[in-house]
């Protein structure tokens, strides 16, 4: 008999995940306060948003009968290892498809060799191949659902990077952390996808705002419209609460130019938080430029969402395989 999934065993997440006060004289000069919710310390194996995305959806795949999850990923997604240690966790088995036949043979670099260790079984797919899954996924073509579960039998389906409507719903719970919101408030995070944006946008209180900033480039004439969506189909309304900067990406996903590695070592040694590159350190990196520009007003609170912690350093980064990037 299968007992009801409690997501907050065996992981157990630490939460609520942490609130910092982050005092800056050039940003108090602006009148501007800045925090940090330290949603990177929620788990050490899945850590930020991935956890709150994801924790909705274990529920559902477990309720429903799973007992394999089947997700799409790059080389170093987050979202790839986070799968692989939660199925693992919660006796799930789990397939990641990996954007790149080239990686199949290559050894192994260090985050597909920890989904790996956590059991995840990898297979490799050319990238036209596996943009046309997505798209197929994407518009729910039943022909490539029964190709994927002939491949890999029954199992439940989580898009790349894990967002659909559960996944935003999840990340919602994190403005229910954040009580003392209200007008002033600007909740800032990164936005890949728009799944963790969505769900922050949709919960806040009157008055409050929130900011994404986007990683990838070119994302203007799509991203604010998937945000839509899911508030579409997750909350069958619009929020007018929320807007996307896309002047913040480095020039796109995985970048990091000279500017920005400065602007996040001088805010990792001034305020010792090492920051994760091509996500967290590109949306503080905008936050201040929109402090620069004058767009948050004096008075302004500024909520910013630690949505993963950095990758490790050393040898385990360097040990094998391909440079990280798109
Ligand atoms: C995956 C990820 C994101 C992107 O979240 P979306 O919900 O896809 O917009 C942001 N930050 C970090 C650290 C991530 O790993």
């Amino acid at each position: 008999m299968r007992r009801p999934i409690d997501t907050a065993a065996p992981l157990r997440p630490r939460l609520p995940s942490p609130v910092w006060d982050v005092p800056d004289p050039w940003l108090a000069d602006r009148g501007v306060e800045l925090r940090l919710k330290r949603d990177d310390l929620i788990h050490p194996l899945v850590p930020g948003n991935k956890w709150r995305k994801l924790a909705p959806n274990l529920r559902a795949a477990v309720e429903r009968g799973h007992t394999r999850l089947l997700t799409f990923g790059g080389a170093y997604s987050h979202h790839i290892r986070a799968v692989a240690a939660a199925g693992a966790a919660y006796g799930l088995s789990t397939v990641g498809v990996i954007r790149g036949d080239e990686l199949a043979d290559a050894p192994r670099n260090w985050s597909l060799a920890r989904a790996e260790e956590h059991g995840m079984e990898l297979a490799f797919v050319t990238r036209s191949a596996y943009r046309e899954t997505l798209r197929g996924l994407g518009e729910g073509d039943p022909g490539l659902l029964r190709r994927l579960e002939e491949r890999w039998g029954r199992a439940y389906v989580l898009p790349e990077g894990g967002t659909n409507v559960l996944a935003a719903q999840g990340t919602a719970q994190l403005v229910a952390e954040l009580p003392d919101l209200g007008p002033g408030d600007v909740v800032c995070c990164a936005v890949g996808t728009g799944g963790t944006l969505a769900g922050i946008a949709a919960a806040l209180p009157a008055g409050a705002r929130a900011v994404g900033f986007a990683v990838l480039k070119g994302a203007e004439g799509y991203l604010d419209g998937e945000v839509a969506e899911l508030h579409r189909r997750g909350w069958g309304r619009a929020f007018g609460t929320w807007r996307i900067e896309h002047g913040y990406h480095g020039g796109g996903y995985g970048r990091v130019p000279p500017e920005l590695e400065a602007f996040a070592a001088r805010f990792e040694e001034r305020h010792g938080v090492r920051l994760e590159r091509r996500y967290v350190a590109k949306m503080l990196w905008g936050v201040h430029g929109l402090v620069e520009r004058g767009e948050l007003a004096p008075g302004s609170r500024v909520t910013a969402v630690v949505t993963g912690p950095p990758d490790p350093e050393g040898p385990e980064a360097s040990a094998a395989g391909t440079r990280p990037g798109p």
